[in-house]
């Protein structure tokens, strides 16, 4: 087992994006927002557990009216690797055939749990489904996929905080970093 400090913010390396770089994108994302669906009603389902604090974030920042809903797709594989298979976990409860869909994910890597989720949605036939990510890798992309709205652009490296895990761990950081090398492995920490 990897070994965890008492303070998670000891286990980081180092912070590729601060809270405050968050806070500003976040607030204009929003602000794009509210002015593309201006006079619409907008249902805002986010995918757990990654994408909730961004989530609940940015929702604050849209000022036209909103429903909210969450769904959890697995997908098959280990923890740093999408294996491409997804499997719904949790489904919405909100009907949202003829409604403004906006789905918010924490990050884009493969595009394959997103692109799986976009198709599933556009069979329940909303008036218009749009995509939101926090941090899009387009490096890592296996099926062409671009978000409608992208927070940041982050390069092929595995990222944590702000929602964002490891194991579980790192989602409670209010910034987005990379962990110490011994979080990875087995080794002790000095
Ligand atoms: P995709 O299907 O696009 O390859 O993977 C998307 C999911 O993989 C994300 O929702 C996230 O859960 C996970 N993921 C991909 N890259 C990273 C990363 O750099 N850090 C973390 N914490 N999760 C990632």
């Amino acid at each position: 087992m990897a070994h965890f400090s008492a303070n998670v913010h000891e286990d980081i390396k180092k912070v590729l994006i601060t809270e405050e770089q968050i806070r500003k994108r976040v607030e204009e994302l929003g602000a794009q927002i509210s002015e593309d669906y201006a006079g619409k009603e907008l249902v805002v389902i986010f995918v757990l557990k990654g994408a909730s604090i961004f989530f609940a974030d940015l929702i604050r920042s849209i000022v036209v009216p909103i429903r909210i809903d969450s769904i959890a797709a697995a997908s098959y594989g280990n923890t740093t690797k999408s294996s491409g298979t997804v499997r719904i976990e949790k489904d919405i409860e909100t009907p949202i055939e003829g409604k403004h869909v906006l789905l918010v994910e924490d990050i884009i890597d493969t595009g394959l749990t997103l692109s799986y989720l976009k198709a599933y949605f556009e069979r329940q036939k909303p008036a218009s489904l749009r995509v939101i990510t926090l941090l899009d890798k387009p490096v890592a992309r296996k099926v062409q996929l671009v978000p409608d709205y992208n927070g940041f652009t982050v390069g092929n490296e595995f990222v944590v905080g702000y929602g964002l895990d490891y194991a579980q761990r790192f989602r409670n950081l209010p910034y987005i970093a990379i962990p110490k090398d011994y979080v990875w492995n087995d080794e002790e920490k000095e």
